[in-house]
């Protein structure tokens, strides 16, 4: 299979569509989180009221990025050629909906993706759960093995590949990952010369 075939194509956002720029050592030390926990997971665990103020303290902190978020190299002009081509885009992210419309705005890719198309925090379990991208998969009536799951992050990959997604894995020089990405492109650009 090549991936100038694939016409269904999911995207996670930050580090992949944007620069990275969350310091989730920083934000593990404003939420009183250990080290070792996954944010997400730590803040499902605690009592209600508590875990909903931390969430409203991520999601300000979140905005604050979402607003001053910068394309990553050449992911703009990846999503552009596909959109052209009629590919079906979507989003999926552990970031909040409402963020990641906020950051498609900002990086002046918002008109390339559905609304409903583009899943958060809210909308979905958080990766590396395939629940988001079975989500997509029914919504779009296309077998996961045709999709692929573009993403910066294992959890990207161990997503797609619990769904039965293909998966490229971008922005990092070297792949450590091998079993688990079907592609490895250094960022968007060297991506976009294998569609
Ligand atoms: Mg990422």
């Amino acid at each position: 299979m090549s991936l100038k075939h694939v016409k269904h194509w999911v995207f996670d956002m930050d580090g992949t569509l944007t620069v990275a720029v969350h310091d989730f050592a920083a934000i593990r030390v404003a939420l009183d989180i250990p080290a070792t926990d996954d944010i997400l997971t730590h803040l499902a665990a605690l009592p209600a009221d508590i875990a909903a103020a931390k969430h409203a303290w991520l999601l300000e902190h979140e905005r604050e990025l979402a607003l001053g978020s910068r394309p990553a190299a050449g992911a703009v002009a990846l999503v552009r050629a596909l959109a052209e081509r009629g590919c079906r885009l979507g989003i999926l992210t552990r970031n909040a909906r409402e963020l990641a419309h906020v950051t498609l705005q900002a990086i002046g890719l918002a008109d390339c993706f559905a609304v409903e198309d583009v899943l958060g925090r809210d909308d979905a379990p958080p990766k590396p759960d395939p629940g988001g991208l079975l989500k997509l998969a029914q919504a779009w009536d296309v077998p996961p093995a045709e999709m692929v799951m573009v993403g910066d992050y294992r959890f990207d990959l161990d997503c797609g590949r619990a769904a039965g997604t293909r998966t490229v894995l971008v922005n990092l020089p070297e792949n450590p990952w091998p079993e688990l990405a079907d592609w490895h492109a250094e960022d968007c650009a060297a991506l976009q010369r294998l569609i």
